[in-house]
């Protein structure tokens, strides 16, 4: 749903953050669904693969030198320490995408968001919100994947995660699906009018603008 197709755009960059079990790979994967226009960021983790997850396709699995190394080349957006395992986004593939026009949706954790802000003002920051405590954890019970430990420290980092939220330029609470799908969405359309998108458009009206008949 482009305005127009005399200025394309570049890519839009957004970025979804929420305490585990809230709703953000459900909604995340509607929204890539219904919207076709998101490239695929795949992250350098220096993690061993899980299950079926195959090198370049889930992630780049890397050794932790080849990380260090690829970090103080700066070939790095963003990385962060999870769980003891870095993660990384690489600068290289996220240009040539949004150069593209190609909008890139990214899953990553808060302090990721919080320097790719840094790099890429024109970005969408979202910040997904359980409707309370009680909902959070019945989501993270009724998913089923977690063990009772995992589920005690997912519902203990919640809270540190939620003093977090206000980094962020929206809130959405996810308590009814549809209604939060529906304002993700309006969020991802509002994105794309950002004047960063297409920085040369208005003076290019204004230049041609005696000339348009
Ligand atoms: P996250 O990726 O944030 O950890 P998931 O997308 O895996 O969370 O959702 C956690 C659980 O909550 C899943 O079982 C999912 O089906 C359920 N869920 C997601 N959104 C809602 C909602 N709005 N209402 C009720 N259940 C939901
Ligand atoms: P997992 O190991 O379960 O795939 O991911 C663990 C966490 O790392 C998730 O919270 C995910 O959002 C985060 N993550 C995955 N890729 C990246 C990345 O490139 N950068 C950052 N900062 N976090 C990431």
């Amino acid at each position: 749903m482009e305005d127009t197709e005399k200025y394309p755009r570049q890519g839009l960059i957004m970025v979804v953050c929420a305490p585990s079990g809230t709703g953000k790979s459900t909604l995340i994967s509607r929204l890539r669904e219904e919207i076709s226009n998101f490239g695929f960021s795949i992250s350098y983790t220096t993690r061993a693969p899980r299950g079926q997850e195959r090198d370049g396709r889930e992630y780049h699995f890397v050794s932790r030198d080849k990380f260090i190394a690829m970090r103080s080349r700066g070939e790095f957006a963003e990385w962060a320490e999870v769980h003891g395992n870095f993660y990384g986004t690489a600068i290289k593939p996220i240009h040539d995408m949004l150069g593209e026009g190609k909008d890139i949706l990214f899953d990553i954790d808060v302090q990721g968001a919080l320097q790719l802000r840094k790099a890429f003002p024109n970005g969408v920051f979202v910040y997904l919100l359980p409707p309370s405590k009680v909902e959070l954890e019945r989501r993270l019970r009724g998913r089923g994947t977690d063990s009772e430990e995992t589920i005690v420290k997912r519902m203990d980092n919640a809270l540190g995660e939620l003093k977090q939220a206000h980094e962020f330029d929206y809130w959405i609470v996810n308590d009814d699906l549809g209604v939060a799908f529906e304002q993700l969405k309006a969020v991802y359309y509002a994105g794309c009018t950002k004047p960063g998108l297409r920085p040369e458009m208005v003076a290019d009206m204004i230049n041609t603008w005696r000339d348009d008949v």
